[in-house]
């Protein structure tokens, strides 16, 4: 790796540059995910001072688990992270600009799958 990711939301307003190598990139299928992205949200982790956001994110706790950024003016839900692991920040595979070089590994939260679709792309299902 060492190649540096960049991406940002789909107005353009918000830019984001991702320096160190992601790791666990996953699919979750939780409901706030499914409602926030309109599907699921893939997603993959480094850590924070590894990533830089530039532009006026929006930080939205929906629970007391995580902090969710998105987009104020075009909604795109872009990061996430986790009350307990605040060092490190997940952010939309979506929204990375140019070929990602990042392979999903597993589905999480499938339990909270919504019904319309299947998984039978053969990657591990956890939660
Ligand atoms: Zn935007
Ligand atoms: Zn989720």
């Amino acid at each position: 790796m060492g190649d540096v990711l960049k991406g940002c939301c789909a107005c353009g307003q918000i830019h984001f540059t991702c320096r160190g190598a992601p790791k666990g990139a996953a699919v979750c299928h939780c409901g706030q995910c499914r409602k926030m992205s309109g599907h699921a949200w893939a997603s993959a982790h480094v850590r924070r001072e590894e990533f830089e956001i530039e532009g006026p994110i929006k930080w939205l706790r929906l629970s007391e688990k995580a902090e969710r950024g998105i987009c104020p003016d075009c909604g795109s839900f872009l990061f996430w992270v986790g009350a307990q692991d605040p060092e490190y920040i997940s952010f939309a595979l979506g929204a990375i600009d140019g070929p990602t070089g990042i392979t999903l590994g597993r589905h999480i939260f499938v339990s909270d799958k919504a019904d319309y679709y299947l998984l039978n792309d053969g990657l591990k299902q956890e939660g």
